[in-house]
């Protein structure tokens, strides 16, 4: 069986309990991974170094994959968060973000089913800010061709894959009528000339917030902008039990980095409370890209026992406070662990 090296960041306040419980998760069951630990965000600015630490980027272009625990941004001018950095530096334009119900924990909504696909690198992330004169400042939205049809047809390739239905794009092309305009133009290009199999639709963003907290169940892969999926994201983590519940990918051509849709919850940091399922989850989509990428069985095997495992346990009532439960984060580790089944 080889194994893979995959870069671990650690990261900022709950950042190092939940790794450390998503580690010792992932070695009980099996998982064919060997760590290179490297440091980002404030841990990074303690030690003298940059909040994103060359030899961190360097780290992960050599081995391809990393698992990211949250890290913050500090406040004040010159710092520019690690997350919008890392993104930038590997071109890892596509963040993928499942979102689905899961037994046990109740919330409005049951069967919620969705895939967020955002743009990772433009639209107004894309860092161009002026100050005009003293009372005006401008932040610039960007978009190009290149990027808005890169994103579209990885969608597009993602909902084949995956045998998804539909693509819906949300946007706000009535207002921004040439960078949204641009976004969906090429969506719909795509679209008609290579996934035609696909269904596909387009929703003005305010209608559809309004949609998914109605109904999410209409809607099956979302593609957005930079800021909309950074918002539609929280929200639709929201309608399946909060930001400990939602993993995330962010994917290049050559690279791709695993973590949490939530930050490092410095109001619950060093308190052994913090759920580390988000970042469990991010681990098996790690699993499951290294199955696809690199043809390795093991790894899907493992990724679908951990998920078997998980689901167990929130069926068995196995949970976190801020699901409703009464587990620290080591304790409900445990509780997936002896709920693993042997290799198959
Ligand atoms: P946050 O996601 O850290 O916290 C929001 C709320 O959700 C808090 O009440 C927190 O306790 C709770 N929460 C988050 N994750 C949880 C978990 N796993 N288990 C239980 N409860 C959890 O958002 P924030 O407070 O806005 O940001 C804090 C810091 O994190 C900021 O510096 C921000 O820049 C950074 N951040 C980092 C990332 C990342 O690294 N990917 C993402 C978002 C925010």
């Amino acid at each position: 069986m080889s194994t893979h090296r995959a870069v671990l960041i650690p990261g900022d306040g709950i950042g190092p309990e939940v790794t450390s419980a998503v580690q010792r998760v992932l070695q009980a069951a099996g998982a064919p991974l060997e760590w290179e630990e490297h440091q980002a965000g404030v841990k990074a600015l303690e030690n003298g170094d940059d909040v994103l630490p060359e030899e961190t980027v360097e780290a992960i272009r050599r081995l391809g994959v990393a698992l990211k625990g949250p890290c913050t941004t500090p406040v004040g001018e010159g710092f520019t968060s690690v997350n919008v950095q890392l993104r930038k530096r590997l071109n890892l334009y596509a963040a993928v973000r499942p979102v689905r119900s899961l037994d046990g924990v109740q919330t409005r909504f049951e069967n919620v089913d969705l895939v967020i696909i955002r743009e990772n690198t433009e639209g107004l992330y894309s860092g161009v800010e002026n100050q005009v004169t003293d009372d005006v400042v401008m932040s610039m939205k960007v978009a190009t061709e290149t990027a808005c049809t890169r994103i579209a047809r990885w969608a597009f390739r993602y909902a084949t894959r995956r045998d998804r239905k539909k693509i819906t794009v949300f946007h706000k092309a009535n207002i921004m009528k040439m960078t949204d305009g641009l976004f969906l133009r090429c969506a719909r290009q795509i679209h008609k000339a290579e996934y035609p199999n696909i269904e596909y639709d387009e929703v003005i963003i305010d209608a559809g917030c309004m949609k998914l907290v109605q109904n999410p169940g209409q809607f099956d892969v979302l593609l957005l902008e930079n800021l909309y999926g950074d918002v539609v994201s929280d929200l639709c983590a929201g309608l399946v039990g909060g930001l400990g519940v939602v993993p995330g990918a962010n994917i290049g051509e050559e690279q791709a980095v695993f973590e949490a849709v939530h930050g490092s919850a410095p109001d619950i940091a060093g308190n052994g409370v913090a759920n580390p399922l988000a970042l469990l989850m991010s681990a098996v989509m790690l699993l499951n890209y290294l199955a696809e990428t690199r043809g390795d069985d093991v790894c899907r095997d493992v990724a679908g026992r951990i998920r078997i495992a998980y689901d167990r346990a929130l069926a068995d009532g196995a949970k976190t406070g801020d699901l409703g439960g009464d587990l620290g984060t080591d304790a409900f580790a445990d509780a997936i662990i002896e709920r693993l089944d042997q290799p198959s």
